[in-house]
């Protein structure tokens, strides 16, 4: 249904199950190396901690997190996805792209990716959290599996020519064609061409934001170039547990952010790897949501 869906929305369109590729490898920069062995979708927190203030209590244990929500498998265990940075370690807020792997024997080797907001000039610098990170602060959509390369979904598509980004083209023709049936997905894509718009948190708001304008100024927008790698999950419905339908963030070495949409549909090339999340693990839903910033 992919395959019917996407041309809407882009002019050349490829979707194939294939092997996954091994992701630890150029140009994926993973480490995991598949998707595969109890895929779940976790989602952390919510921007209800984060606006209209931040609630700086919200500091989650990563680790902890991945390791309950695969219980009982007996590997090395991974997760990637899209989040807020640590905020203890960093000192500041920041954007946290999350890439995280805990050995058999429960040590954590994070190869997470952070951006902030720096200097004068209001530039994007990108970091890396420390390996013994186990830290995740306000709020985070990660897919969490045990690495194993078996079967992925990959989607191929250039040119856009609709109006919907990436992930929304895909989560929209799921959504269409599973109605109510809740599926969730998680990956990763590279934007191989062009450029896209991704935004980078301010530290945390001084005053309420209560508005989509106010949180847009709060946030700064930078047109980031390709090649960006973006990890995160989507889900076709809320579950009655508040899911935020899709967030992906994405890195290189010297730009990352949270992907909205890509500036240059002409020349813009996407090729992702996906896997389906066969749970889904709710960490401290907010019991007083809002729909702010969820794009
Ligand atoms: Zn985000």
């Amino acid at each position: 249904m992919l395959v019917k869906k996407l041309p809407g929305n882009f002019a050349s369109v490829e979707v194939k199950v294939v092997d996954c590729p091994n992701l630890t490898e150029e140009p994926f920069r993973l480490t995991t190396p598949g998707l595969g062995g109890s895929p779940t979708l976790i989602e952390i927190g919510g921007n209800a901690f984060m606006m209209p203030l931040a609630d700086l209590t919200k500091i989650y244990n990563v680790k902890e997190i991945i390791e309950k929500s695969l219980d009982g498998a007996d590997s090395n265990l991974y997760a990637i996805g899209a989040g807020a940075g640590p905020f203890p370690s960093i000192g500041k807020n920041s954007e946290g792209i999350y890439n995280v792997k805990i050995s058999k024997q429960g040590d954590i080797e994070n190869r997470s990716y952070i951006s902030k907001v720096e200097g004068p000039n209001e530039e994007c610098e990108v970091g890396r959290v420390k390996p013994c990170e186990n830290k995740l602060g306000i709020l985070g959509n990660l897919f969490a599996c045990q690495g194993i390369e078996g079967k992925v979904l990959k989607v191929h598509c250039k040119k856009r020519i609709g109006g919907l980004n990436f992930i929304e083209s895909i989560r929209l023709a799921l959504t269409e064609h599973f109605g109510s049936k809740a599926v969730g997905l998680g990956g990763i894509f590279l934007l191989k061409q062009g450029a896209a718009k991704q935004h980078v948190m301010r530290d945390f708001p001084k005053k309420p934001i209560n508005s989509e304008a106010e949180l847009n100024k709060w946030l700064a927008f930078y047109e980031m170039p390709a090649v960006l790698n973006a990890v995160g999950t989507l889900v076709t419905q809320e579950m009655d547990v508040d899911l935020r339908l899709q967030h992906f963030h994405s890195f290189s070495d010297k730009w990352a952010g949270h992907y909205h949409y890509d500036t240059t549909p002409d020349i813009v090339e996407y090729e992702g790897y996906f896997n389906i999340g066969e749970k889904v693990v709710r960490v401290d839903k907010p019991k007083n949501t809002h729909q702010l910033g969820r794009d």
